[in-house]
């Protein structure tokens, strides 16, 4: 059912090459998903969102502590080992210290043609920060245009907005059929689409998603009948952890990570009015980074929420070792969480996780949310 999505995410660097070739455009690599592709597209760049490479690696030590997050010294292994060579320019939306400095280690020791900083703003609670965000996306606007020598129009930009936005809604599509007791798509399945999302050329992805959803309305009985479970936390796509839960009889039919619904949650309003501003809004209203959720902590209702609406049993927390937005915000996370009744489960992840040690503490979490479950 998702063999052109599982295709896409195992084989992302083959795909943007042909992309190229077969364009002529240019490709964008991004660190966070607070960039505004919505511009890039708009610029008819494609996008691609950095990812680690899960093997163990020994070239980032010359240039990052070891102490910063497994994710950003794995991501930029991936730009030091030569994998994403084919980009064009590189870019980063100011979100947490750890993939800055990834990013930044990248701009001096990787060649690309272009590199931009967004200084997307952290206080995402300020009145202020809607128009502060406007004033820069203008900025990056202007920045592309003499990059490429040539204007982006308003219209553009819709064109931009109407592509991300299409996408966007048709992954809400999808996730509305995990609320089914027995969901037709499994996590792992869910999540191939979803990172394949950040990684290939939109407009592609939307056809395949469409087709998808054809199939999927033909499917009544769903095959994952497993304990519900959430994973949340700290960017997580490692693919063969979401499929060992799943073989211990786990279902994960939610999440709140960037890889997935983050990434994806709310569309940019299509109005008469300036669109770098509707732009800008969304940005700055879409559910939280953990490194932007202050002064209130706007997240916990939003996956209270989720945890309802999926019916979960259980919630699987998920940290990069290091990561010190999720950090601060998991005891608070666990804490609600455990008053509304969902029991959870910590796991710290680092570049390669122990899977055997970790499928020997899932089976023990899903033995209890199971015995709970016969008592009730
Ligand atoms: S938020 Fe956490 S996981 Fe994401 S890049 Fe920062 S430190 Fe790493």
């Amino acid at each position: 059912m998702v063999h052109q999505f599982r295709d896409w995410e195992k084989n992302r660097h083959i795909y943007a090459k042909s992309w190229k070739e077969k364009t002529g455009g240019k490709v964008v690599g991004y660190f966070c998903t607070y960039v505004p592709e919505e511009i890039l597209y708009a610029a008819n760049i494609l996008p691609v969102r950095i990812l680690g490479g899960h093997e163990p690696q020994d070239v980032t030590e010359p240039h990052i502590f070891g102490m910063f997050c497994p994710f950003c010294r794995d991501c930029l292994a991936q730009g030091l080992l030569g994998k994403y060579d084919y980009l064009d320019g590189i870019m980063i939306a100011q979100s947490c210290l750890h993939i800055r400095q990834a990013y930044t280690s990248w701009t001096k020791h990787i060649p690309v043609d272009f590199s931009y900083y967004l200084p997307m703003p952290n206080n995402v609670q300020s009145p202020h920060a809607v128009s502060y965000l406007t004033g820069e996306l203008n900025a990056f606007k202007s920045a592309i245009e003499k990059w490429l020598g040539k204007e982006i129009t308003n219209e553009d930009i819709r064109n931009g907005i109407k592509i991300m936005n299409e996408s966007r809604s048709l992954m809400h599509q999808l996730y509305e059929y995990k609320k089914k007791e027995n969901p037709p798509i499994t996590g792992q399945e869910t999540m191939e689409v979803a990172i394949s999302q950040q990684l290939v050329d939109k407009k592609e992805h939307i056809q395949e998603l469409k087709k998808l959803l054809e199939t999927i309305k033909t499917v009544s009985d769903g095959k994952n009948t497993g304990t519900r479970l959430m994973l949340l936390g700290s960017e997580n796509d490692d693919i063969p952890f979401v499929q060992m839960v799943e073989s211990v009889n786990g279902s994960i039919v939610i999440e709140d990570h960037c890889i997935g619904t983050r990434y994806f949650w709310n569309n940019v309003e299509e109005a008469d009015s300036d669109p770098v501003q509707l732009i800008a809004k969304r940005y700055v209203e879409r559910p939280a980074c953990p490194s932007k959720d202050w002064m209130d902590r706007s997240r916990i209702d939003h996956i209270l929420k989720l945890a309802k609406d999926y019916d979960v049993k259980g919630a699987i927390v998920i940290q990069q070792k290091f990561c010190d937005p999720h950090e601060l915000d998991i005891p608070a996370i666990t804490k609600e969480l455990n008053n509304a009744g969902i029991k959870t489960l910590f796991l710290e992840f680092d570049v390669t996780v122990p899977i055997g040690q970790f499928k020997i503490r899932v089976e023990a979490f899903l033995e209890m949310l199971q015995e709970e479950d016969l008592f009730v």
